[in-house]
């Protein structure tokens, strides 16, 4: 393959910046072009909804280091609106064309909004995914609300709702499963982590639903729930999940959907019929791929480590390292929700059983360890985070499930229990 002259990144976040950072280290020299939907520089999410809702840090400062030159090409504050393959071109949404003979497809995802248009755009009502966002409800946080509504019960949920305890402020979490966590993590450990909230003052309202938000003069007043119930509540925080940035790729030929676009285990991405395009790759929440700890099941995956780990492979791969060599690093992830830090290794996806295998659930400081059809393929800690690596070792080795061998400060008889994924 010729010498590759011109490599376009789309999405200046997390991956597109260490993807671009890995270009050059494995010896790309030609133009380098990096453009993103934000005006901002790229910057680092997690601290978002911790540190700057905190009030401990402003949004501009999470801003992330980079070792690029200054020849890099920044095109900020301008999204990319379709991708021309054959021409081997991108086009901009301000009408512009780029070329490349090297893509990186780095997009990532967005916050799924209030399905209601009407009433997601009642002043008080928030999402959170980008750094306007968290400036945004640090300042409504800051003048002090009669009370905060968090809809959902995923990580960003559990975030901002034990973040708002934090701040003292009265706040209460609406979850249609029976657990937050339930989806990620099963409704038994779900329990476990909803009782620690519970536990810090979080109003909890699980098994009902948000049904609609009502406002006055256009702010929002209260909202109404399925059961009948209504809470009170001047902010609300939207947090339904993420929407995968994949439009822009609509009849670009490639194997793309609102779930990501599919890479094969190198992390080419794949045309309509499967085939591999040598000159693109994509990375980090946007993509998905066969994951071959786990049997090669395609995995889309939103975890801070994977977009640095696969942007730092597609990198590679883009500037010519060998094309077989597949991607796999072992999930992780982590989560502070007000003083408690969940990490996790490996994906609780399938999961048949779950065992507490150090602590105790009770102290809220334990361990649960994930099995499917005898294999450990999931772990994750609850303020415990020292006996992770040990875990994560059992996880990344398939071992059996439930663990063999007793550490010294294990419990005797490990319960298995049912995860409760339904
Ligand atoms: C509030 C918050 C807290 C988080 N906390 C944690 C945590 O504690 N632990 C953890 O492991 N993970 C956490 N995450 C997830 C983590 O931040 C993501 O996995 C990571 O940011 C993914 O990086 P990315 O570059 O793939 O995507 P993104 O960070 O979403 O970056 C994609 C970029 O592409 C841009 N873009 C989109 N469409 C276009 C287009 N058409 N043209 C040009 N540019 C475009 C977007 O504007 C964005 O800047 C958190 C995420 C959020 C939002």
């Amino acid at each position: 393959m010729a010498r590759p002259e011109h490599a376009l990144v789309i999405g200046a976040g997390l991956a597109g910046l260490r993807g671009a950072e890995a270009l050059r280290e494995a010896g790309f020299s030609g133009s380098l072009t990096i453009v993103g939907a934000e005006p901002h520089l790229p910057y680092d999410r997690p601290p978002l909804s911790k540190h700057v809702l905190a009030g401990a840090i402003p949004a501009h400062a999470t801003t992330l280091p980079h070792g690029l030159d200054a020849d890099v090409d920044w095109q900020l504050g301008t999204a990319a609106a379709s991708l021309d393959r054959q021409a081997g071109r991108v086009l901009l949404a301000d009408g512009r064309a780029l070329p490349y003979d090297r893509l990186l497809i780095a997009t990532g995802t967005r916050a799924r909004s209030w399905p209601n248009p009407h009433e997601g755009r009642l002043s008080g009502v928030f999402t959170l995914r980008g750094r306007d966002d968290a400036a945004a409800l640090r300042q409504a946080l800051e003048a002090g609300p009669r009370r905060v509504l968090v809809i959902g019960g995923g990580f960003i949920g559990c975030e901002v709702a034990s973040l708002c305890r934090t701040l003292d402020l009265p706040v209460t979490l609406v979850e249609p499963g029976p657990t937050p966590l339930a989806r990620v993590l099963g409704r038994t450990i779900g329990a476990f982590i909803g009782a620690i909230h519970a536990g810090h003052g979080v109003d909890l309202r699980c098994g009902t639903e948000v049904e609609w938000l009502e406002g006055e003069g256009g702010r929002l007043v209260r909202a109404h729930c399925t059961d009948g119930s209504r809470i009170e509540a001047d902010i609300a925080v939207v947090a339904l999940g993420a929407v995968r940035n994949t439009e822009w790729l609509d009849g670009a030929g490639l194997s793309a959907d609102p779930g990501g676009v599919d890479c094969d285990g190198a992390g080419h991405v794949l045309d309509a019929e499967g085939h591999p395009d040598p000159q693109i790759a994509a990375a980090g929440d946007v993509a998905r791929f066969p994951h071959p700890l786990y049997d090669g099941r395609r995995v889309a995956l939103e975890h801070w480590s994977h977009a640095v780990a696969q942007a730092a492979h597609a990198g590679r791969l883009l500037a010519g390292a060998p094309p077989d060599a597949a991607y796999g690093a072992l999930p992780t992830f982590w989560s502070t929700q007000g003083d408690l830090v969940v990490k996790s290794a490996g994906l609780t996806e399938g999961a048949d059983a779950v065992a507490i295998t150090q602590g105790d659930p009770a102290t809220g400081r334990f361990i649960a360890l994930y099995g499917r059809a005898g294999r450990c393929i999931a772990a994750v800690s609850v303020d415990s985070a020292r006996w992770l690596p040990a875990h994560a070792e059992l996880v990344a080795t398939g071992a059996p499930f439930p663990p063999e061998g007793a550490a010294t400060d294990r419990p005797k008889n490990v319960e298995i229990f049912e995860p409760g994924f339904s």
